[in-house]
């Protein structure tokens, strides 16, 4: 994604996008796709409403990306695409990814959908693979409600990619309608300090069905086909442009935020994820490490400090026992699942202010588990 500019094509989400990559290589029936433990369910979904099988390779260990070694065995003649995902904005070992991928002529698809402005040795994540596909969902970089977009780095398949999207429907009006309200809604009252009580009221409008939820029911395959056919509606589009436009803007404010973090935060309950050389990252969230994760989560609860949980469990937010329904192999990536019991993070979007990063580090530095 250009840092001013805007040249992608918009999709109802990031999942629509990806399905869309994946059907623009004429990936389908009795094919593999390759992507990693640690993500969300958006990832698997996309391959499977294009009839596709997904396989997950484990990251590696004390990182939150892909294990190249892992990638290598993984790989079968059935392996049509591989998804590298640059989890909260830290971008994944491309050059050994890539030299696997090569090695099979197999293309990578970049997951995007934490980043936008990070760089892998000078090079911009989302420039590496064929494709690359976006988020803006509430808990994104940039928000703009509901929506995503990719980006395309080949000639022929963005050809085949647009002609895909131009087929595609816009949301209903009365959807519209709600997604607006939810955009106007969250903007009024989401920040930091009341995270827990939104995030609750949240679940429980998604259960009523009341607001479009982060996460389709796995079970209801129809609504599932449905979404999978949509654009992004107009006013989030429009929502989306007019944010893109002040993206350095966030690039900055999340660099200030998470040195903040990295800086001031030296509490023996937590500690930093370490960064490889040759990156720079700018964070979605800022990811931190934890011994007894839910006596934390508990803690930040109770004290209202924003301090998320994702990810639960190797497809979020799917229980650990539901996995299966996603093709996921209990205790197949060792590493994503031992993460998983560890990992939590902190926001750095614009809505956080240097009072909320101040009580966020003076939290987590005094508090006692
Ligand atoms: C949010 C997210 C997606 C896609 O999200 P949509 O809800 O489909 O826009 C994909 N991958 C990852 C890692 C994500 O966090």
């Amino acid at each position: 994604m250009g840092k001013e500019s805007f040249n992608g094509l918009t999709f109802f989400r990031g999942r629509v996008g990806l399905f869309s990559i994946l059907k623009g290589l004429s990936i389908g029936i009795g094919d593999d796709v390759i992507t990693q433990a640690f993500t969300c369910i958006a990832v698997p979904e996309a391959i499977i409403a294009t009839g596709a099988n997904p396989i997950y390779v484990d990251i590696s260990e004390n990182s939150v990306t892909m294990d190249a070694n892992d990638l290598a065995i993984k790989i079968t003649p059935r392996t049509r695409a591989i998804i590298v995902q640059h989890t909260f904005g830290i971008p994944a070992d491309m050059d050994y990814i890539i030299a696997v991928a090569n090695k099979h002529s197999i293309p990578i698809i970049e997951d995007c959908c934490h980043v936008s402005y990070s760089t892998y040795k000078d090079k911009e994540v989302g420039s590496f693979g064929v494709g690359s596909f976006y988020s803006y969902e509430w808990g994104k970089p940039i928000v703009a409600g509901i929506g995503g977009s990719v980006k395309i780095n080949a000639n022929d398949l963005y050809a085949k990619v647009e002609a895909l999207r131009n087929r595609m429907a816009t949301p209903t009006k009365k959807r519209q309608i709600r997604l607006i309200a939810q955009y106007m809604i969250y903007s009024l009252i989401y920040r930091p300090l009341l995270y827990w009580p939104i995030k609750d009221l949240f679940h429980k409008m998604d259960d009523l069905g009341l607001v479009e939820g982060n996460f389709n029911q796995i079970e209801s395959n129809e609504e599932i086909g449905s979404d999978f056919n949509l654009k992004m509606a107009r006013f989030n589009e429009w929502i989306l442009l007019r944010k893109i436009r002040r993206g350095t803007q966030f690039m900055e404010h999340s660099r200030r935020v998470s040195s903040e973090y990295k800086d001031k935060i030296n509490s023996s309950v937590v500690s930093h994820h370490k960064i490889k050389e040759g990156m720079t990252v700018v964070y979605a969230r800022y990811p931190l490490l934890s011994k007894n994760k839910h006596e934390l989560l508990k803690k930040a609860r109770t004290s209202n400090v924003e301090i998320a949980d994702w990810y639960k469990t190797p497809i979020h937010p799917l229980k650990e026992n539901e996995c299966g329904l996603v093709n996921y192999i209990p205790h197949s990536c060792p590493n994503a699942e031992a993460l998983c019991e560890q990992i939590v993070s902190l926001p750095v979007g614009e809505r956080v202010r240097l009072s909320d990063v101040n009580r966020i580090i003076s939290f987590l530095n005094e508090v006692q588990i």
